[in-house]
């Protein structure tokens, strides 16, 4: 669709004319796991909106059936809204889904849609995203996230020195696949990346309650470790409190990359289960809901970590006064090299937003995406 923006006039609604929805299958470069789980390809399903001439891009790493649930619940309570109110269109959208349940698919297909609402707004205005939400700062810092447990130990620490390398200040590995053999890869890690960065790990809600907290001991004593993530399930909000309580005092115990729904992460917050919150735009109701989980760390005191999509949460990300970084995933920043035009550059391990470009900046290499296609 070309972009042939018609003259916005103050006061005037922009109604929001079409919604065109699509998901792509992305192989991993390798095999991938972590502590709990394995997978082979990434899937995204993607949302283009045109309203005043424009279009905006929006995505979801998630499943296709949230670009079915798009189609089928969300289609129709957009159409002709005033695509400028975003919370308007946000509100309708949660409605929508009441009887579908919020959490998982349908927040993550609320997620591509917002997202893309804010880059069609951004679009229409003229604007970038920093612009219209309003910057605190002009560049967010990354932490490199792999270390998959699928790989071997010369992988591993190719990977993790190569961030060292980019100028990263910090490093993320999985772990909680095999336990007893978690404090050797750990040890393996740092030995790649020396003694000056922080080196943290994931384990994805592996391990029990004890074993966590013995494992947080010695990946601290033993390798450095400042950032323990999802040492438990994220649901078990007193097992996280317990390792907060019983941990090493300078290691953060981190979770939320499962929230969906604002409730949720107030939950986490009310119970003390974390020194950093993790939030995903692509899930937890893209940039509204993003923004929602930020006033919400605001108020606890609690610092804000970005999970993921490290492109599409550049620009939010210098908005959000609590946020401390954006993890780096592999699979994503691979898969934005691939796609997307108007990914950002990463520099010493940090991300600038373009000023000169409005909206989010990225747009869909639709005709390199096609051989990934999947129907809905
Ligand atoms: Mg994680």
């Amino acid at each position: 669709m070309i972009d042939t923006a018609e003259q916005v006039v103050i006061g005037e609604a922009v109604p929001i004319e079409n919604i065109a929805v699509a998901a792509y299958k992305i192989p991993t470069d390798s095999p991938e796991s972590d502590g709990t789980i394995e997978w082979d390809s990434t899937t995204m399903v993607t949302v283009h909106v045109a309203a005043g001439g424009r279009r905006g891009f929006g995505f979801s790493y998630a499943p296709a059936a949230a670009g079915r649930l798009i189609n089928e619940l969300l289609i129709e309570h957009l159409k002709n809204r005033n695509a400028l109110n975003i919370e308007e269109c946000w509100q309708a959208m949660v409605a929508a889904v009441r009887n579908a349940g919020q959490p998982g698919v349908a927040f993550c297909a609320i997620s591509a849609v917002d997202t893309a609402l804010w880059d069609l707004k951004g679009k229409i205005l003229q604007i970038p995203l920093v612009g219209l939400i309003g910057a605190v700062r002009e560049e967010v810092e990354l932490y490199g996230s792999g270390g998959f447990t699928s790989y071997s130990k010369s992988q591993l620490q190719a990977q993790l020195a190569g961030w060292a390398e980019q100028g990263f200040h910090h490093v993320k590995m999985k772990v909680g696949r095999q336990p007893q053999a978690d404090c050797q890869r750990v040890r393996d890690a740092r030995a790649a990346i020396g003694d000056q960065l922080e080196l943290f790990v994931d384990a994805n809600g592996a391990y029990s309650r004890k074993q966590a907290v013995g494992l947080a001991r010695r990946f601290a004593e033993e390798s450095g470790v400042v950032w323990f993530e999802e040492p438990r399930p994220s649901d078990d909000l007193e097992g996280l409190r317990l390792l907060r309580d019983h941990g090493p005092s300078f290691m953060d115990i981190a979770a939320g990359e499962y929230g969906y729904t604002p409730g949720y992460f107030r939950r986490m917050l009310e119970a003390g289960a974390v020194d950093c919150l993790q939030a995903d735009a692509t899930r937890c109701g893209g940039y509204s809901g993003f923004l929602k989980v930020a006033a919400l760390c605001d108020a606890f005191d609690i610092p804000l970590s970005a999970h993921c999509a490290p492109q599409l949460h550049a620009q939010v990300a210098c908005c959000a006064a609590p946020l401390r970084h954006i993890e780096y995933f592999h699979d994503h920043a691979r898969i934005a090299e691939m796609l997307f035009d108007g990914s950002l550059e990463s520099n010493g391990g940090h991300l600038r937003p373009d000023a000169h470009r409005p909206g989010h900046g990225l747009s869909l290499k639709i005709v390199d995406a096609q051989r990934y296609a999947v129907s809905l």
